[in-house]
């Protein structure tokens, strides 16, 4: 069953709906789709493609405005804001890791963990050095973003998502085009933030995701539904 009522959620998502218009026809992205994320919770979002995975974690972001319904961060709003509140909200207390990527190429490593944390005056931020340990990218802080692997993009990724210790994490396919060695570390950072109290989303097709996860919601069509296989599949 969802749990979609817990007042001490970390991030609350209510009747989403999220439609585009393209012509004279409606796409109905996300219909009515409402989920709680507790601290120590990481969930795996998955579906087919075109089911709304990416459409709901840019509405659980405040990237994107849900056409209705209601994101809650916290205590507070962050749907139906303005875009500077809403990137304002996320720069304090939300780390998005996107498929695309979250690293300016032209920069380096450690200054693409700076650059959120400037930001961001007055957060008690993880020194760049801890961010860079912490991912095992400790002797790569001055390569420039695009000098790096593909399994090194992806924990750069991860350390700029943390850059303000955000108390939410949201994944977009992490590990999507990783082998399976990288994969499962990525995976075991992204749990060990929900372990430290954080509450982690991961929008994924990869079965070992799926298996790390405390619950996971299956998208189709835009409808959600809680999958009950996901705690007795779940390996540590
Ligand atoms: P998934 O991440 O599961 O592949 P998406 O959230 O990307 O699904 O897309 C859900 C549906 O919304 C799809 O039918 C997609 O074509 C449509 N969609 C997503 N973004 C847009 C957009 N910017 N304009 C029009 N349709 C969109």
């Amino acid at each position: 069953m969802l749990r979609d009522t817990g007042t001490d959620a970390l991030l609350t998502a209510r009747e989403l709906y999220r439609f585009y218009r393209s012509g004279d026809e409606e796409v109905f992205a996300l219909r009515g789709v409402s989920l709680s994320v507790h601290a120590g919770e990481t969930i795996a979002v998955v579906g087919p493609s075109g089911s709304g995975k990416s459409t709901l974690l840019a509405c659980l972001a405040g990237l994107e405005e849900p056409s209705g319904g209601e994101v809650r961060l916290g205590g507070q709003r962050l749907s139906h804001r303005s875009e500077r509140e809403r990137t304002r909200l996320r720069a304090r207390q939300v780390g998005v890791l996107l498929q695309s990527g979250n690293l300016l190429p032209h920069l380096s490593v450690r200054d693409n963990i700076l650059l959120p944390q400037w930001a961001v005056a007055g957060r008690p931020a993880t020194s760049a050095d801890e961010l860079l340990e912490l991912v095992g990218l400790g002797d790569r802080g001055h390569a420039l973003a695009r000098q790096l692997s593909g399994g090194q993009l992806a924990r750069a990724g991860l350390a700029v998502a943390l850059a303000n210790t955000p108390d939410v994490i949201l994944a977009d396919e992490p590990t999507g085009e990783l082998d399976s060695t990288t994969e499962q570390s990525i995976l075991a950072l992204l749990t060990a933030q929900a372990a430290a109290g954080r509450a982690v989303v991961i929008v994924t097709h990869s079965r070992s995701a799926v298996q790390r996860a405390d619950r996971v919601i299956t998208l189709s069509d835009g409808i959600a539904s809680a999958d009950p296989v996901a705690s007795a599949g779940r390996v540590s």
